[in-house]
C-alpha cells in the first residue's frame, strides 16, 4: 500500500468510529472502556491457541470477545457498547482468508431486555448510518480506493442456518456472500456450531435464537450476535453439552446465580468493516501495523 491509500483508509476508519460513536450516543448508549486481561474469556467455538499472562497468583486470559463483560454490564444500563480490542490467536493458514487478524477490534454491544429482532433492527440502522456518513464525508478516500459503496436497503434478507448449509455446504460464508446482491442475515444456528451463550430457543430444541450478518460481493461475516443464556441452569447445561468444564466459567455462573438479565446483542469487526468499504483485498490493510496470523511483524 502506498500512502495515498494508508491516509485514506485511515481516513475512513476514523469516520466510522465517530459516525458509530455518534449514532450510539443517540440511541441511549454508554460507551465501556475494554477490558483486555480477564479471567474468563469467549470459548470461540473454533480452535484458537490459548493467550494467558500470569501474574499475582492468577491466570489472566488476552480478551477474545467481551461477551461475559457485556452480559454483566448491562445490570448497570441498558444499553452498553465498546470498542474492543480481541486477541485471538488464529490458526496461520487463517492468513491467506482476508478477513483474519490475530489482534483486531470489534465494536460489541448489548441491550438489555432486547430480541434478536430488535439488534437485527438496530445493525441495520447501524451499518446505514456508519455507510451513508462515509459516503458522504469520504469521497477523497474513497475515490482514492477507487471504491464505489453500494446503497444498502434494510431491512435485509434473512436466510436460515439450515437453508444456506444445505445451498452450499456448512461452511457456506464465502459463497454465500460472493453470490449475495446486499447484506444478507443468517438466523438460527444450530447448538454445536455456536458457542454456549448465544440462547436456545425453548420453542425449537437445538436452535439457537442468534444470527449473523454477510457484507455482499465476497466480503464474508461482517457480525455475529444473538439473544444470550442468562440462566444459570441453562448456561451450565450448555457448557456441559459442548464438552467444557464449568469450573472454568465459575465467575460467569456466579453471576448468573446473583443474577443476569435477559440480553442480545452482538459484536461487528471494525476492520472487516472498513475493509467492506474500501474494498480492500485483506484486513490487514486496515491496520498500520496489522497482526496477521503467522506473519512476522517489525513494530
Ligand atoms: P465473533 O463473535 O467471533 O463472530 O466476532 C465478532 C466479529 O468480529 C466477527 O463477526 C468479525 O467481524 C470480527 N472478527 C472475528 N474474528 C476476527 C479476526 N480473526 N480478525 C478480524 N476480525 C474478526
Ligand atoms: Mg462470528
Amino acid at each position: 500500500m502506498n500512502d495515498v491509500r494508508q491516509v485514506a483508509v485511515l481516513k475512513i476508519t476514523s469516520e466510522v468510529l465517530s459516525a458509530a460513536r455518534a449514532f450510539l450516543a443517540r440511541e441511549g448508549f454508554l460507551e465501556l472502556l475494554p477490558v483486555i486481561l480477564a479471567p474468563v474469556t469467549d470459548p470461540l467455538h473454533h480452535a484458537t491457541e490459548r493467550a494467558v499472562v500470569a501474574a499475582y497468583g492468577q491466570e489472566w486470559h488476552l480478551t477474545r470477545s467481551m461477551i461475559f463483560h457485556k452480559q454483566a454490564a448491562v445490570r448497570v444500563w441498558d444499553k452498553i457498547f465498546c470498542f474492543s480490542p480481541n486477541v485471538r490467536l488464529e490458526p496461520p493458514e487463517r492468513a491467506g482468508t482476508g478477513r483474519h487478524l490475530f489482534e483486531f477490534v470489534q465494536l460489541d454491544l448489548e441491550v438489555r431486555g432486547a430480541d434478536r429482532d430488535a439488534v437485527i433492527a438496530l445493525g441495520e440502522r447501524l451499518l446505514v448510518h456508519v455507510v451513508e456518513q462515509v459516503r458522504d464525508r469520504c469521497r477523497p478516500a474513497l475515490a482514492a480506493l477507487g471504491r464505489e459503496l453500494p446503497t444498502l436497503r434494510p431491512p435485509f434478507p434473512r436466510v436460515t442456518w439450515r437453508e444456506a448449509a444445505a445451498r452450499y455446504g456448512s461452511n457456506f460464508e464465502e459463497r454465500l456472500s460472493a453470490e449475495s446482491e446486499g447484506p444478507v442475515w443468517v438466523v438460527d444456528f444450530p447448538g454445536e456450531a455456536r458457542e454456549f451463550y448465544d440462547r436456545e430457543d425453548p420453542a425449537r430444541p437445538g436452535i439457537l435464537v442468534d444470527m449473523d450478518l454477510l457484507y455482499p460481493d465476497g466480503f464474508g461475516e461482517a457480525l455475529s450476535g444473538g439473544e444470550r443464556e442468562h440462566e444459570a441452569d441453562r448456561i451450565r447445561r450448555r457448557i456441559l453439552a459442548q464438552g467444557l468444564p464449568p469450573a472454568a466459567y465459575a465467575p460467569l455462573l456466579a453471576l448468573a446465580e446473583e443474577g443476569l438479565p435477559p440480553s442480545a446483542g452482538f459484536g461487528i469487526g471494525v476492520e472487516r468493516l472498513v475493509r467492506f468499504l474500501g474494498g480492500l483485498s485483506h484486513v490487514g490493510e486496515v491496520r498500520l501495523f496489522p497482526r496477521v496470523p503467522g506473519v512476522h511483524a517489525v513494530l
